[in-house]
């Protein structure tokens, strides 16, 4: 049997429960649903790098540092309650064909319908506007994605039964980890001198 037989890793993302239920269910692990929106391709030179602006100091915990933090968070809470309660913050990158990726929401287990809600999508547009000033901004499209995230860990690793590890609960950083985690788990489990 070669090496890559001997262990089953299941990443199975925002669906962890039909495997594995009782261990997801005691690590606590909680879904997140974020809508964006991607518009018509815009003019040329319109936009450079990634956009991002106050709402974005408050999602990311990086920010936690920042003195002037908790003025800007008082700030949106008296401006901006319902965007704040739907875990908005706003970002715009253009794609190579010219269109503007726009988002997020962040609305957790039972907040999460199947239904997207317009009203996100409004208010993310109205935050996009304040700065960001694209004439005849048309969105093409709409979608929505769900992760699950760790209460408390930057991912979720466990071994419910021998020969068997889950993987899942990286969050909305998973593209940014995954790679690395891959590695270091698959090398963790495995006798790779075999
Ligand atoms: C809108 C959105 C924006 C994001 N932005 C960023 C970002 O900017 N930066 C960043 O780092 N991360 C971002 N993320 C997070 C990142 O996408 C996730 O953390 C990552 O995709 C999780 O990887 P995963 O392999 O655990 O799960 P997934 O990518 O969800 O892959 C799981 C796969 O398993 C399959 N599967 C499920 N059940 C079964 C089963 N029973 N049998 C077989 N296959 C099954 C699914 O179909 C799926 O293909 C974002 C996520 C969303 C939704």
């Amino acid at each position: 049997m070669g090496q890559y037989e001997r262990h089953v890793f299941v990443c199975t993302g925002d669906d962890p429960r039909t495997l594995f239920p009782a261990e997801c269910e005691r690590a606590g692990l909680i879904r997140c649903k974020l809508q964006m929106m991607r518009s018509q391709p815009i003019a040329p030179g319109l936009v450079g790098p990634m956009l991002a602006a106050g709402l974005t100091l408050l999602h990311y915990p990086a920010f936690a540092a920042c003195p002037s933090l908790a003025a800007v968070r008082a700030r949106y809470e008296r401006t901006a309650a319902e965007t704040l309660g739907f875990g908005i913050h706003v970002m715009a990158s253009r794609t190579g064909a010219g269109e503007l990726t726009l988002g997020d929401s962040h609305e957790y287990e039972g907040a999460i319908e199947v239904f997207d809600k317009a009203r996100i999508d409004e208010l993310i547009l109205e935050h996009v506007r304040v700065f960001l000033d694209v004439p005849n901004l048309k969105i093409a499209s709409r979608w929505h994605g769900i992760y699950v995230k760790h209460p408390t860990q930057p991912y979720f690793v466990h071994d419910p039964v021998p020969q068997v590890t889950v993987v899942t609960g990286v969050g909305g950083s998973g593209m940014t980890l995954s790679f690395g985690l891959a590695e270091t788990v698959v090398a963790s489990r495995l006798d790779e001198t075999s």
